[in-house]
């Protein structure tokens, strides 16, 4: 289609939002407004399709996903006057058991969504309320709501199941899955590269603030490390990861509120909780303090336990893909990851890997192992040029 597409993804306390223009696939404009819904100021960032700053600085107070929609449209109005919107395309946390693909978005679908909420309490809310300000504010451009649950649809009934009675499961409680539109956008460009190794078993490891692995076997998602919730598997910047539901009865007995658990398994968690240092694997990485490097340990060996388990699932593995912040950019992690999988036949190229490189794995390496940048924002796109 011609014109032009808005991109919304709306996280905890962010809206990220980009403009592109007929068949382009680089951002004409792109954003991000954050601190949204905190009493004092919120901040904007805006770049041109060069990836330059265009303004960035403080706004006043924004009260929610809604509103911060306003602030963006006025800010790139301003840049690029003109603009028609003919299509927006949101990213959409949770698409419960039923949402296996992209979608257009009327009164009944959105019904639906909002009946999700309960699934993703802390993340659905925005998602709707970017979704009700987009529709508001463009009647007449198609809305596309795309999945992070989606793409795990494919895994076999065996592997979306808990151990606990059956009725659970007809109720909702079962293993989603997240980080799907980064997956599909990896399997696709997989898929570009090497047709033959995208047909085979392959694991992507998605290590970001929130970080999981999706084993998939061509290019389909058989198992992932995230469940019910984002909270489970890896270790996350302030996720907990997996853990023994029996820590979460002895500390509700104890007393603890389910909103201090929630905010302790959310927010306090992983990395942060750990190392008591920060989040952020940069800073991590840096410090010298003990609980810095203990918590990196424990993010790596997270992700080579992970590993094993899916490698288990798949019957073997062909090809390690890293992707996201850390995987993308930390030669460090990279390297400790793979010295853990030693015994599966997995060897890297040193100096590929230090230059974060497409391919890092050595010639006698038994299992291919690659860098992709992964481009979600590309999946929502393709989906809604497809669908308008
Ligand atoms: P989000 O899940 O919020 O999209 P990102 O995919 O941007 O997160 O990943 C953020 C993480 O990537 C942070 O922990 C950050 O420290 C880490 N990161 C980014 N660049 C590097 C780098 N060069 N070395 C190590 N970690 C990095």
């Amino acid at each position: 289609m011609n014109g032009e597409i808005l991109i919304l993804n709306a996280g905890s306390s962010s809206l990220k939002f980009s403009i592109y223009i007929d068949g382009d696939e680089t951002p004409e404009v792109s954003g991000l407004i954050d601190r949204i819904g905190a009493a004092d100021r919120a901040e904007i960032k805006l770049k041109d399709a060069q990836g330059q700053p265009l303004s960035t600085g403080e706004i006043g107070a924004v009260a929610d996903h809604g509103a911060a929609l306003m602030v963006a449209i006025g800010a790139m109005g301003q840049h690029y006057p003109g603009h028609t919107i003919k299509a927006v395309g949101h990213r959409v946390v949770h698409g419960g058991p039923d949402f296996a693909a992209p979608v257009a978005i009327d009164d009944d679908v959105q019904a639906q969504l909002e009946a999700l909420t309960p699934l993703a309490p802390l993340h659905q809310p925005h998602c709707l309320a970017g979704i009700r300000a987009a529709r508001a504010a463009f009647p007449d451009a198609v809305q596309i709501a795309c999945f992070d649950t989606a793409f795990h649809r494919t895994m076999p009934r065996l592997n979306e199941t808990y151990a606990i009675p059956r009725e659970y499961f007809d109720a909702g409680v079962r293993r989603y899955g997240f980080h799907g539109l980064s997956y599909d956008y990896i399997a696709g460009a997989l898929r570009e590269h090497d047709p033959k190794l995208a047909s085979g078993r392959v694991i992507v490891a998605h290590l970001g603030n929130g970080a999981s692995l999706c084993a998939m076997q061509d290019g389909k998602s058989v198992a992932t490390t995230m469940g019910f919730s984002a909270l489970d598997g890896l270790a996350m910047g302030t996720r907990c990861g997996q853990i023994d539901p029996g820590v979460l009865l002895y500390l509700l007995d104890r007393g603890m509120s389910s909103a201090e658990l929630s905010d302790m398994l959310y927010r306090k968690s992983g990395l942060l909780g750990l190392s008591g240092v920060s989040s952020d694997m940069r800073t991590l990485l840096a410090s010298p303090a003990p609980e810095a490097t203990e918590a990196v340990a424990y993010f790596v060996q997270s992700i080579c336990r992970g590993v094993a388990e899916l490698t288990a699932m798949l019957g073997g593995l062909d090809a390690l893909i890293f992707t996201a912040g850390i995987g993308e950019n930390s030669y460090e992690i990279r390297e400790n990851v793979c010295a853990g999988l030693h015994w599966l036949g997995v060897r890297l190229n040193a100096r590929a890997n230090d230059y974060s490189a497409f391919g890092i794995a050595d010639q006698d390496s038994r299992v291919e192992v690659l860098v992709i940048p992964t481009r979600e924002d590309l999946t929502i796109l393709r989906a809604v040029r497809a669908a308008a």
